[in-house]
Order: C-alpha cells, then structure tokens, then sequence
C-alpha cells in the first residue's frame, strides 16, 4: 500500500475526469494540491458533496504514478455567507483562479493559504466584495514574489503623470518613458492602501465601485504581463 498523507486545504475548483472521476484543486499550506477523486461523480453525497469549490477540506491521499489519489475527504468547514449569495461567490470563485495561476503545486510557503483563508473569512463576514476582489489580488501578487510598485515611479520616484507599466513593476511616470493608462493619484493611493492596511481599516475605506473596477483590470493586466500571457 502506497503511503498515506493528510492535508487540509481549501477547494479551488472542480473538473469532471474520465467517466465518473473528478480531479479536485486545493490550496494547502504546502502549496497546490490537484487531487484524483476516482467515482467521486457516483458517490455525490459523500467524498464528492465534501470536494465542492470554496469548502475547507481535511483529504487523506497517496501517490500513484505521479498522480495525487484520493482515499478520504471530510469537510471541515465552509463560508456561508458567500455561498449563499451570488455577488459573493462570484467575487470569491474568481480570486480562487487568481490562486491556480499563481501558486505552484508542492511550494513550501502557507502564505497564500494563510491568505486565502483569511480573506474568505473576511468575505464571508460582510467584507465589500469589489473591496475583497482588489485588496486580494494585490496581497496575492504580493506573496507569489510579483507585488506591483506603487509608491510613486519606479524608475524615478515621482508622483505626477503617473501611468501603468506592468511590464516595467507598476507605476511610470511620463517623464521616464511611461505611456500606458494614466493612473490618478487618488487611484495609486487606494491601491497602496488597499495592499497594506488590516481588515478594519479596509472595510472603512472610502473607495467608489468605479475606482475599485479599474484598479482590477489595472492588476489583470499586471498578473497577464508578469505570467507572460
Ligand atoms: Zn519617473
């Protein structure tokens, strides 16, 4: 018999496998974790119900040619308040594959977990969910090594005619060559706000929705130029 290991980890995803299979992607302190729950799609109401995205989930498992078997999974815990509404959930599942982008399979580094956990939790507790969405992502990047420089230019440190340069770490101010978006200093400001402050601060903020949106797409293109796609 292969030898077994535990890991308790969070369900960023499903995929329906062969048949009746299901590969199930966690987020673990050791990493990613993919996971081949062989049946699962005929058991529903037992390991199947348990691998459902956004479950905290205790999974004993063993390797079998390079792949990830799954023996057992029990639930361990859940986020109601953001299953249970559809702008919640919404937010959280596409964190979730900023995560799978992000964090590579067996990394020894419990930070994006850690994270992770803790913002779901934060979601789950009546945190904005457009103020989750960029706070997250920023913190994300942060901790996979690719945290967007944001205290004014990067080449120069000045703090007008600011624009974004994913491909140059963050903000570049025209003066310096920087010809992309044009980044208002309110915008920078709640950006750098937003990766720095704990979670009271956070839910205190006075940020518009509109902001918030181009601050998001502002980190898509940074993720996309940083990943090379
Ligand atoms: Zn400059």
């Amino acid at each position: 018999m292969a030898e077994l290991a535990r890991d308790r980890g969070i369900v960023l995803r499903t995929q329906d496998y062969a048949e009746t299979d299901r590969i199930a992607v966690l987020l673990t302190s050791r990493g990613r974790l993919d996971v081949l729950a062989k049946g699962a799609r005929r058991l529903e109401r037992s390991t199947g119900a348990a691998l459902d995205p956004l479950h905290v989930v205790d999974v004993i498992h063993y390797r079998r040619r390079g792949l990830h078997l799954l023996k057992e999974a029990s639930f361990v815990r859940t986020f109601p308040a953001v299953r249970g509404d559809l702008e919640r959930a919404t937010a959280a599942l596409k964190a979730l594959r900023w995560v799978v982008d992000l964090v590579p399979t067996g990394a020894p580094d419990d930070r994006p977990y850690t994270l992770t956990l803790e913002f779901l939790a934060a979601l789950d507790g009546g945190l904005h969910p457009p103020v989750f969405t960029a706070a997250y992502a920023l913190r994300l990047l942060s901790v996979a090594g690719l945290e967007p420089h944001l205290a004014g230019c990067v080449r120069c440190a000045r703090t007008e005619d600011l624009t974004w340069s994913p491909e140059h770490g963050g903000l570049l101010c025209a003066r310096c060559g920087g010809r992309g978006t044009p980044v208002s200093a309110r915008l920078w400001r709640s950006l750098d706000a937003l990766a720095r402050l704990p979670f009271p601060a956070l839910a205190r903020l006075k940020l518009s929705d509109e902001d918030l949106a181009i601050g998001v797409a502002l980190l898509h293109q940074f993720r996309a130029a940083q990943l090379g796609r």
